[in-house]
């Protein structure tokens, strides 16, 4: 067998794919059921390797190695929980390389692009750790023989939840707050994407105490749904789509009282008014879509509202440069775009694109497969561009998470909102123009958790991201998401006895 990263063994010819297990209380270990996944590369349709199947045997342990971590986790003192995390993400740092070909075989995104994961990952680590001794309460005047104060404590074993799109960047952010805020964490990764979770779960055995840190892999209705019910885990985040999204709240509602936070799925608008920078508004458009991860990304800028006046030149100048856009094998450095994750996902963009054309769009780039023997083997869809899509139609309102990009035209400001709100999402919305009073009057009126002016889909560390509408509950990358990990507690003491 291959190496393909410390830890992970690639299947050879001939050879049985490797095994990759949880990692529970600081070690590996199989299912309890001995049941594996097969992880596939869409890029090849190989298997990559096999997963081990977490049921509820698993989390159950998963979760009571993370409670039994919970107290003394909790007693450090901030700065060394802080120095612990930090340190992990120096270590993601340094396997960068490693755990972004992880990814990269699962789920089919270019390697010069997923490589920036690994990075921003350690980021989010450092950023969270560096915040730790900021986790304060506060004093409210309530007497004068009197102290009030409030106390930020952790919750015990949060449960975080993580979709397939960037697998190793949403483990390690995700765990990050939870980990400071003096939290003992259980993580589940995609069914489609574990190995990279796996592997930090190994790098963070180097560097946490037993416990502080576990991973399960395995289904979503099966592992992810036996987390969501625990009784011994109040705090759920989650990662992923709308419709999994309202089944845990469902699910979580039913097993008990708890806080759950989601980051949800997008429809998100890209509006170009006519006094707009063409040139930085195609830029946008082509970034903010993230067709360089196939368009699987929740804030991918999906619907392009663009004003009549220009409609005509700038669709033109778009398409050609979707079309200059090469699909590759992901681990080719040429390659700008790569691998749908899976055949359902494969399927499903496919046949939005079908559904579009039936209802009147015209396809101005892409539409299909590449004319590339050589990518045959694998799930390759086009960078496509539907043009003339109607505001109300499927291809408008409904999340595709692929590489589909609709042009929606407009003639006024209140027809650009009205359309930008017109979906039940409300997660990103870009504006491009160079008047101030509309840049800000749109920002103010469009239903989305976090909008860019004249630029697309950017993170910055410490900036808030959530949804609105269907699109979530919560805030995250952020001081907000620090906070949410603890329960405010509030503590009244009277004084006025003897001796005052
Ligand atoms: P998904 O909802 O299918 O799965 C996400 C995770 O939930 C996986 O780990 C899965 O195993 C688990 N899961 C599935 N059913 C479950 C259940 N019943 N109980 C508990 N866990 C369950 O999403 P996906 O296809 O992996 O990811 C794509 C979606 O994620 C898109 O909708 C995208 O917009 C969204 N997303 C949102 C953000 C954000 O920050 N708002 C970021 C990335 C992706």
């Amino acid at each position: 067998m291959a190496e393909i990263a410390q830890g992970v063994q690639a299947p050879g010819r001939g050879t049985d794919p490797a095994r990759l297990g949880l990692w529970i209380d600081g070690a590996r270990r199989e299912a309890a059921s001995g049941k594996t996944i097969e992880s596939t590369n869409p890029a090849t349709g190989e298997v990559v390797c096999l997963v081990a199947q977490a049921d509820e045997t698993d989390v159950d342990d998963a979760v009571a190695a993370a409670k039994r971590a919970f107290p003394a986790w909790r007693e450090l003192p901030p700065l060394e929980r802080a120095r612990m995390v930090a340190s992990l993400g120096d270590l993601v740092e340094r396997h960068a390389e490693e755990l972004c070909l992880l990814d990269v075989l699962d789920n089919g995104s270019p390697a010069k692009e997923m490589i920036a994961d690994a990075r921003n990952g350690a980021w989010a680590l450092r950023y969270f750790a560096g915040l730790a001794l900021e986790l304060r309460g506060h004093t409210v005047p309530t007497g004068h023989n009197r102290l009030d104060y409030t106390l930020r404590q952790p919750y015990g074993v949060v449960g975080r939840i993580v979709p397939f799109n960037h697998p190793l960047l949403f483990a390690a952010r995700s765990i990050a707050a939870p980990l400071v805020a003096g939290n003992t964490v259980v993580l589940k990764p995609s069914e489609y994407t574990s190995m990279s979770a796996v592997r930090l779960g190994e790098l963070a055995s180097e560097v946490l105490p037993p416990g502080v840190l576990n991973v399960i892999t395995g289904f979503g209705h099966d592992a992810g749904d036996a987390l969501v019910r625990h009784p011994d885990v109040r705090r759920l985040a989650f990662t992923g789509s709308v419709p999994t999204g309202r089944r845990i709240q469902l699910s979580a509602a039913s097993a008990g009282v708890k806080h759950v936070t989601l980051e949800l799925g997008g429809k998100n608008p890209i509006v170009v008014f006519p006094d707009a920078d063409i040139d930085a508004a195609i830029e946008g458009a082509v970034f903010g879509m993230n067709f360089t991860w196939q368009g699987q990304s929740c804030g991918s800028t999906s619907r392009l509202l663009v004003h009549s006046s220009l409609h005509d030149d700038f669709v033109a100048r778009l398409a050609q440069r979707l079309e200059a856009m090469r699909s590759g094998m992901p681990e080719d450095a040429a390659t700008d775009t790569g691998a749908i994750v899976n055949k359902a996902q494969y399927d499903k963009v496919l046949s939005y694109i079908d559904i579009a054309v039936s209802d009147g769009a015209r396809v101005r780039a892409g539409g299909g497969r590449p004319d590339d023997p050589s990518l045959d083997r694998g799930l390759f869809i086009r960078p496509t561009l539907l043009d003339d899509v109607a505001p109300d139609s499927r291809v408008a309102q409904e999340e595709i998470f692929g590489p589909v990009l609709s042009v929606i035209t407009f003639d006024t400001y209140a027809d650009a909102v009205a359309i930008a709100n017109s979906v039940e999402y409300g997660l990103t919305a870009s504006v491009f123009t160079q008047d101030l009073k509309r840049a800000h009057s749109f920002a103010r009126d469009v239903e989305a958790g976090f909008v860019w002016v004249n630029d697309s889909s950017r993170h910055f560390p410490g900036v808030p991201f959530g949804g609105f509408k269907e699109s979530g509950v919560g805030t995250e990358e952020s001081f907000e998401e620090l906070e949410s990990y603890t329960q405010l507690k509030n503590v009244n003491v009277r004084f006025d006895g003897e001796g005052q």
